[in-house]
């Protein structure tokens, strides 16, 4: 990663742009969700570097605010969190065969198993560490992604109750993921509630014992009760972005980070003047044009051309032209302004500034891939009272 390292190369670079992060913000919202599903454990998911924000950062201001699980997709993942010294519940899920499973062991890392396969990789790694392991049996309740299907559920229930006996493995989860958590009433929604219900059932039967029985994401978390269990897993709600097309939650959610820049250059140009690559736009009258410095190399998406917007002292005005690698303009009509002055390409709403989920919508995405893609370029910068 190329991002700057030291303090005074990180305040350089932030004199063109920054991400701040709202540490206590993180910590509110997990605090917020789990009152919200009556004090269940809370696994906080932040896996790709917590969805932009700074993994190490993150998970921080998750524990602060109760997380008593994280949640990563990958090993390396989960020893990044090690390294900085993070020493409750970790549960990673998505690894691929001749993984480094010892390490993770050794760590104390809890493990998804999807396969019979996998469960014997497993099983080898934990006998030659030494070291029991943890393992969440995951169960592809509907969604068609990972996890076992449940003709398959049998022998990967049968198998872990055999690794168990013979004492490398311990059988301390199961769970699934929902397909449309995000459309609360979808039929889906339902059908994979029946076939977690049945398939938690085969696993009491086979004998095993699992304390954590998980299934809701952050839409779950926030709109589903049914799915609630012993623990759910947020991820995008405690950044502050709610996952919901409409951008609505029955949970006060904050936004953790604030996108900005500064002018590059502000010039008047007269009516007629094309503006950046394939003149998509072109000047109706003499206006003001403001160069933005950050561009599609900085996770500023390109298919946003023409329509995102950013706040300008206090003002909102929309881009025009195509976002180019490393910049775009945005047209400030007769407005004042100057090269220098900040601009807000998105934070929290409730200031007047555009959101994330503004700049899925202007872009035909979804909020989580605006924050995760803010490119090595932005230099984070954390604010806090409290972690
Ligand atoms: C990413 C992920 C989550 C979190 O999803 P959000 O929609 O961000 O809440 C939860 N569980 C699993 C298995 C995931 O991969």
């Amino acid at each position: 990663m190329s991002s700057p390292r030291s303090s005074d190369e990180r305040a350089y670079a932030a004199l063109r742009a920054e991400a701040v992060v709202d540490l206590d913000a993180i910590s509110a919202n997990v605090s917020r969700l789990r009152a919200h599903v009556d004090n269940r454990d809370v696994l906080a998911v932040v896996k790709a570097d917590g969805y932009g924000h700074g993994i190490i950062q993150s998970a921080r201001a998750a524990r602060v605010g109760g997380a008593g699980w994280l949640g990563v997709a990958l090993i390396s993942e989960a020893l990044q969190l090690r390294a900085a010294g993070d020493t409750g519940p970790v549960l990673c899920w998505l690894t691929v065969p001749g993984e480094r499973y010892a390490d993770a062991i050794a760590a104390h890392v809890e493990l998804a198993v999807y396969s019979v396969d996998q469960l014997g990789e497993i099983d080898s790694a934990a006998r030659q560490v030494g070291r029991r392991v943890g393992i969440h049996l995951k169960l592809d309740s509907g969604l068609g992604r990972g996890g076992a299907t449940p003709d398959d559920w049998g022998p990967l229930i049968e198998a872990a109750a055999f690794a168990q006996e013979s004492g490398a493995i311990e059988v301390t989860g199961v769970f699934s993921h929902l397909a449309c958590a995000d459309e609360p009433s979808h039929p889906s929604v339902k059908a994979q509630v029946t076939e977690f219900e049945a398939g938690v059932s085969r696993a009491l039967e086979a004998g095993l014992e699992p304390r954590h029985l998980h299934l809701a994401n952050s839409p779950a978390t926030l709109a589903l009760p049914d799915t609630w269990w012993t623990m759910v897993r947020p991820g995008i709600a405690i950044f502050g972005l709610s996952p919901f097309a409409d951008g609505l939650s029955p949970v006060l959610l904050e936004p953790a980070m604030t996108l900005r820049a500064r002018l590059a250059l502000v010039k008047r140009v007269p009516p007629g003047q094309g503006i950046s690559y394939g003149h998509t736009y072109i000047t109706t009258r003499e206006t003001t044009l403001g160069l933005v410095p950050i561009g599609y190399a900085d996770g500023v998406p390109r298919s946003a051309s023409n329509q995102g917007e950013v706040l300008v002292r206090g003002q909102r005005f929309r881009m025009v032209g195509r976002v180019c690698m490393d910049q775009f303009v945005i047209d400030l009509g007769d407005a004042e302004a100057a090269a220098g002055d900040p601009v807000v390409i998105f934070g929290d709403p409730r200031r007047g500034e555009p959101s994330a989920l503004d700049w899925a919508n202007a872009a035909g995405t979804i909020g989580y891939e605006i924050v995760t893609r803010i490119g090595p370029r932005i230099p984070r910068s954390y604010r806090s009272a409290v972690t």
